[in-house]
C-alpha cells in the first residue's frame, strides 16, 4: 500500500493542504517572518530536521515534513497540528528515486510550489576503520548523505525556480572539519557537503536561489547516541547542543535578513575549530 500524505486536521488549514494553498495565496493566516512560504525539511519527524521543522513552521511558513516511516510521520505531523501550525507530512526515504518523486508531487499539489529545501536526512551505517568499510556501506552513506541531497533540489528545483527565489540549507558535522575517529566514511560525506555547498551556492546565484550549510557539533538526538566522540574534548559552553540550537540558525538562512549570504558553512558546535 503507498503511503499516505498526512494533513494537518485543525485550524485555518482544516480541510487538507488544498485548502492551505489557497489561504497562503491570500496571505491570511500566517505570520512571522517566514510567513506565505514553503519549506520542505528531509529527515524531519525527529531530531534536528524536526526542531527545524517546528522553527519555520512557527515562523510563518507552510512546511512539509517527511522521513522513512509513516508512523514517525504521522507523529510528526500529530505534533506540529496539535500547536496549531502549517504543516503536511509524507514519506521519503531520501535515497529512494520513488520517494522524492512523491514528495515533490506533495509540494506541488498541496503547496503550489517551494520555497526552501533544508537537507537534514543522514545515515551512519559503520562504527570501524575506513579501510574497512564494504563497498555496500560507501554507497549506502555517499547515496543517502551527498547524493541524495543534490537529487532532491535537482528535482523541486523548478518550483523553486518559479518563485524566482529561494534558499537550501545542507547539513554537514563538525567531522567535516575534524573527523571523529572510526567514522570515516561518514566524515567524508560530510566534507563532500561543504564542497556541494559552494559549488551549488555558485550555480544557483543566477537564479536566486542562495545555498547555505548548517554544521553541527554534538546535538542531543538519537543519532549522536551512537557516536564515538570525545565530549569532554569539544564542550566549550559546557553543554551538549539542543536540536532548538541548530533550528534558529536555518531560519535566519531562510529569511531576508540573510538575502547575502550564500555559500557559507555555518557550524553550531559551542566552539569551531574552523579557522
Ligand atoms: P535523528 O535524531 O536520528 O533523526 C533522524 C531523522 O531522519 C528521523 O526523523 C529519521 O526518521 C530520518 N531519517 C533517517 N534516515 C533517513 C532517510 N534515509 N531518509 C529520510 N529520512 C531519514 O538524527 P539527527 O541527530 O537529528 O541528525 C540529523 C542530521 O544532522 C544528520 O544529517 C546528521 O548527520 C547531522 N548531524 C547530527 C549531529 C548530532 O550530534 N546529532 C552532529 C552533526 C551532524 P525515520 O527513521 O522515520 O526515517
Amino acid at each position: 500500500m503507498l503511503p499516505t500524505v498526512a494533513c494537518i486536521h485543525r485550524g485555518l488549514f482544516r480541510s487538507c493542504a488544498g485548502l492551505s494553498v489557497r489561504m497562503i495565496s491570500r496571505g491570511i493566516g500566517q505570520k512571522g517572518i517566514l510567513a506565505n512560504r514553503v519549506a520542505v525539511v528531509t529527515g524531519s519527524t525527529d531530531g534536528i530536521g524536526f526542531a527545524i521543522a517546528r522553527r519555520l513552521a512557527r515562523d510563518g511558513a507552510h512546511v512539509v515534513v517527511s522521513s522513512r516511516k509513516q508512523q514517525n510521520v504521522d507523529r510528526a505531523v500529530a505534533a506540529l497540528q496539535g500547536e496549531g501550525l502549517s504543516v503536511v507530512g509524507t514519506v521519503c526515504h531520501v535515497g529512494k528515486a520513488e520517494d522524492r518523486e512523491r514528495l515533490v508531487d506533495t509540494v506541488v499539489e498541496h503547496c503550489g510550489g517551494l520555497d526552501f529545501l533544508v537537507c537534514s536526512a543522514g545515515v551512519n551505517p559503520l562504527v570501524g576503520s575506513t579501510l574497512g568499510a564494504s563497498e555496500q556501506v560507501w554507497d549506502k552513506i555517499l547515496e543517502v548523505n551527498v547524493k541524495a541531497p543534490a537529487l532532491m533540489l535537482s528535482q523541486l528545483l523548478p518550483h523553486m525556480e518559479k518563485r524566482g527565489r529561494g534558499a537550501v540549507i545542507l547539513v554537514s558535522s563538525v567531522s567535516a572539519y575534524v573527523p571523529h575517529v572510526e567514522l570515516g566514511p561518514y566524515n567524508i560525506s560530510k566534507t563532500a557537503l561543504l564542497g556541494l555547498t559552494r559549488t551549488l551556492s555558485l550555480e544557483l546565484a543566477p537564479k536566486g536561489i542562495r545555498v547555505n550549510c548548517l554544521v553541527p557539533g554534538i546535538i542531543k538526538t538519537d543519532f549522536s547516541k551512537s557516536e564515538i566522540i570525545d565530549m569532554c574534548s569539544v564542550l566549550l559552553l559546557s553543554r551538549i547542543g539542543q536540536p532548538e540550537d541548530c533550528a534558529g540558525l536555518v531560519s535566519f538562512l531562510c529569511s531576508p535578513d540573510a538575502s547575502y549570504i550564500t555559500g557559507e558553512n555555518i557550524a553550531v558546535a559551542g566552539f569551531s575549530s574552523r579557522l
